[in-house]
């Protein structure tokens, strides 16, 4: 039983799983900090970041982009992790559901964490709302500092599903001053929607992003964050869309 466990275990070849490699020099001993450690500290990283089961394999490479504005999304996406931490801004994902938004999103994530060493955080926008609501309740179990910290601190922030709940007043505060605090301090966000400014015919939306979240904070997401758009597979139109875009 304990062969079987020790070969299947992930044990370091160069130092054993010790994190140093010993080596002498003129009778002195002298211990260097083995490469495994680099890797062990991003493996750490990635699964602190809370990117969901079916989300975790997701990378850059296999992002289908079968249409001119989703290789577009691609190749931005590309730009935006080869320059990481050097970029003005964040990326605000946004196009009907099933265009991959979150799996752009989560890709872009765990490269930044795996290969930049930055701390990255991924939430749903749901979930956040329901930490932020339970965290103000008189009973909660643990400080609204302590649940909102990590992600005024985190890095790198993904907000998955912008607009997904329609929150209070009071929550949509409390959300802009997150998002506020993380503006003032250079952290960077990316955020995911299916509502844009404007309705999409056949998107089955009927609001816009405005509508599910407010004029502040959609104003304070739009000076955060590069407004990248994920459309269906309509070519021509997807192709037209991009020259007119990046034309003027
Ligand atoms: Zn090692």
């Amino acid at each position: 039983m304990d062969l079987e466990r020790l070969t299947a275990a992930d044990v370091c070849p160069i130092c054993g799983g010790m994190g140093w490699v010993l080596d002498s020099a003129d009778g002195r001993k002298l211990a260097h900090p083995c490469i495994c450690r680099a890797s062990e500290a991003a493996r750490a990283r990635l699964s602190a970041a809370g990117i969901p089961e079916r989300y975790r394999d997701c990378t850059l490479d296999n992002f289908s982009d079968n249409n001119a504005s989703l290789t577009r999304a691609k190749t931005l996406a590309r730009e935006f992790v080869d320059a990481y931490p050097a970029v003005d801004a964040g990326l605000l994902l946004v196009g009907p559901s099933g265009r991959g938004k979150t799996h752009l999103a989560c890709a872009i994530l765990s490269e930044i964490v795996t290969t930049k060493g930055a701390s990255g955080l991924y939430v749903d926008f749901s979930d956040l709302l329901m930490k932020i609501t339970t965290s103000f309740r008189p009973d909660a179990d643990f400080s609204k500092e302590s649940v909102l910290t990590p992600y005024a601190e985190a890095e790198l922030l993904v907000v998955d599903e912008l607009g997904a709940a329609k929150p209070h007043a009071w929550v949509l505060d409390v959300l802009y001053s997150l998002l506020n605090t993380r503006y003032n301090r250079k952290r960077v966000t990316i955020a995911t929607s299916n509502f844009e400014d404007e309705v999409a015919p056949g998107s089955g939306e009927r609001e816009k992003l405005e509508d599910r979240i407010g004029y502040r904070l959609r104003s304070r997401l739009y000076e955060m964050c590069l407004l990248v758009s994920l459309k269906g597979s309509d070519f021509r139109k997807d192709v037209l869309g991009t020259k007119i875009r990046s034309r003027f």
